[in-house]
């Protein structure tokens, strides 16, 4: 059993002459505290209760989640409070922030296992449960927004131009190529035993490597195994949806869909190293095409940059790959000696947000990747067809990454390359710029 209590970390710290830690609350146990009842996958959203991380008012003895609000921003707001910048007592008016159109209640929202890292009720809880945070004395705050928007990428201008969108006044608007979109943010919420059985390991396990990895982050992951939630301070997600949000869930009506984990380098900034941006562009006019057809369009975008190892790791491996001679065949090993992985984005999670929107069937599959594959298809959700990038998007100094990929184990409707194949497929060197 792990221990760790308040006054051994006090001890420590008198020793070694640190900040008096004397009016910091080091953490909570269950003995002192009497927590919202929240019962993940209850029958009804009253008996399930809100998501409260919130320690201020009241929450000190009655949060019911580990944690923060706003992932990794969580830091710049504990900055704001710091610096004087931000009341501890600000209470946030959600006046007319309410969600832009509504997502129809699904089964997965009732149960505990199909959605385990999201809150269902996240876009509604300061709605729901304003009752509560009143009586009760804590903060309730979404931990989802739904609103609308108008895209403008120069790419669906160039579709438009080509002849390969139409517009329709109602998704392609005008002959600019702007695109209607509806869109979601999601913050993670994660309901720790749901998680612990995703990734096959114990809920204690999980806990003890999550507080220890993190140099001690979250005491409470040790002290409050009564606490079952949990806000982890990572990126979340984004759903960008085209035509009528109502029709994803009727399976009569078609999706196309991508899944894009994040890369800001090609994304945003048009890097040709990689086929990110070509294939999220590819994405988003394929869905656009299946709403124009009376179907939905959908693309998630998980802040997972790097494959879930940051910027720096995918900055070290390229120079290690530059230097070493870039080819297919050493492609992931150059990631592997550096971050000991080639990949951390475990796509186990990822189904949840499908469940949430009420999938059960993907008519195009935009991704070739096997790990997406195969978590959506064990979540129970079908892929009919999956469609690759078309090899004329593939940028020049991307065929490294996309062949080592295909050798992998991605889907291609070509043969995957062999070994040699793979050593001679070289990417372009420094000197060559
Ligand atoms: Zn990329």
């Amino acid at each position: 059993m792990i221990s760790v209590t308040a006054t051994g970390m006090k001890e420590v710290s008198q020793k070694i002459k640190a900040t008096p830690v004397d009016d910091v609350l080091l953490t909570t146990y269950p003995e002192d505290s009497e927590p919202i009842p929240l019962k993940w996958g209850a029958s009804d959203y009253q008996e399930r209760g809100p998501v409260v991380p919130s320690k201020f008012k009241n929450g000190v003895s009655k949060h019911n989640c580990i944690g923060a609000h706003a992932g990794p921003y969580c830091i710049y707001h504990a900055l704001a409070i710091g610096s004087n910048q931000l009341k501890r007592d600000h209470i946030p008016d959600f006046t007319n922030s309410q969600p832009a159109f509504t997502i129809p209640e699904q089964p997965s929202w009732f149960n505990d296992s199909d959605i385990v890292s999201m809150d269902p009720f996240g876009h509604l809880t300061p709605y729901l449960f304003d009752e509560v945070s009143k009586t009760e004395g804590v903060e309730i705050r979404p931990t989802i927004a739904i609103t609308k928007a108008t895209m403008q990428l120069l790419e669906m201008k160039e579709a438009v131009e080509k002849g390969e969108l139409k517009v329709d006044g109602q998704i392609v608007v005008n002959e600019n190529g702007d695109l209607n979109v509806s869109k979601i943010a999601v913050e993670p919420v994660w309901y720790l035993p749901g998680v612990a059985q995703r990734f096959g390991i114990s809920e204690e396990t999980l806990r003890k490597c999550l507080f220890e990895d993190t140099n001690g982050m979250y005491p409470e992951l040790i002290t409050r195994p009564d606490i079952k939630t949990y806000m982890p301070p990572i990126g979340g997600l984004t759903v960008y949806i085209f035509g009528d949000p109502q029709r994803i869930s009727n399976p009569d009506k078609k999706i196309a869909l991508r899944v894009h984990d994040e890369c800001n380098g090609s994304d945003v900034f048009g890097s040709d190293i990689c086929t990110c941006r070509p294939y999220l562009m590819f994405g988003i006019q394929e869905a656009v095409k299946e709403a124009q057809n009376g179907g939905s369009g959908i693309v998630v975008y998980f802040r997972k940059e790097g494959r879930a190892l940051g910027e720096v790791t995918k900055y070290l491996v390229y120079n290690a790959r530059k230097r070493g001679g870039d080819t297919a065949d050493a492609y992931f090993h150059r990631t592997e000696c550096i971050a000991g992985v080639r990949d951390m984005r475990f796509q186990q999670l990822m189904p949840d947000v499908l469940k949430w929107l009420g999938i059960s069937k993907i008519d195009k599959m935009l991704s070739m990747s096997n790990m997406k594959y195969d978590a959506i298809v064990e979540s129970g959700i079908e892929i009919v067809e999956r469609v690759p990038i078309p090899d004329e998007m593939i940028p020049p100094d991307s065929r490294v990454e996309i062949d080592a990929k295909i050798n992998s184990g991605y889907f291609s409707t070509e043969k995957a390359p062999t070994i040699e194949e793979l050593q001679s497929v070289r990417g372009r060197t420094w000197n060559d710029v």
